[in-house]
């Protein structure tokens, strides 16, 4: 359930809750399940398939399986066989969202993690004005604010938007490896 309300656009927070696209909020009310999608403002109660016929306004169930069986590269035979050039783009395309899906959830460690270490070096400040500043205090408090901006980004961006961020995860990650390897 959450990687197909990812891929349609649903935006989870960490507790596992979105803003329900059935109903007009602000706060998201509706928590999506492993394996199913319950709204506790509108009270939509659904599985995959009955969050995809009514995201969708599809007439059947059916439909809904189509779909998800086409966006989802699963190469079930839900009416009709397909070309094997079909089945070989369909791959395609799974492999490359499967290598995304990959990326993303390593570049939002690693942009998480710079951001919770650079809170704890602002805690390692001089205890009196005499005291040589820790370089880690010195770096935190010159990047502290960087972290926090890549972060809510990241979190705010879609899928184009957070490849672009790709060279300043890059950055981050070279510098997250330097310091394990110290
Ligand atoms: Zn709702």
């Amino acid at each position: 359930m959450p990687t197909v309300a990812r891929r349609y656009g649903l935006k989870i927070n960490r507790a596992g809750m979105a803003i329900c696209p059935f109903h007009a909020e602000k706060t998201p009310s509706a928590k999506i399940y492993r394996d199913g999608f319950h709204c506790f403002g509108c009270g939509v109660h659904a599985d995959v398939i009955g969050f995809t016929q009514r995201l969708f306004g599809l007439a059947r169930p059916l439909d809904a399986a189509k779909k998800l069986n086409d966006d989802f590269f699963l190469h079930l035979d839900v009416g009709g066989h397909k070309s094997v050039n079909e089945v070989s783009e369909y791959r395609k395309r799974q492999r490359e969202w499967e290598e995304y899906e990959r990326w993303e959830n390593e570049a939002w460690l690693m942009l998480s993690s710079y951001y919770k270490l650079l809170h704890e070096w602002r805690e390692i400040a001089p205890r009196s004005p005499d005291d040589e500043p820790d370089p880690r205090f010195a770096y935190a408090l010159g990047h502290a604010g960087y972290a926090e901006y890549l972060c809510e980004e990241f979190i705010a961006a879609d899928e184009d938007g957070r490849k672009k961020m790709r060279a300043e995860v890059e950055r981050v990650g070279g510098f997250l490896g330097g310091l394990t390897g110290d």
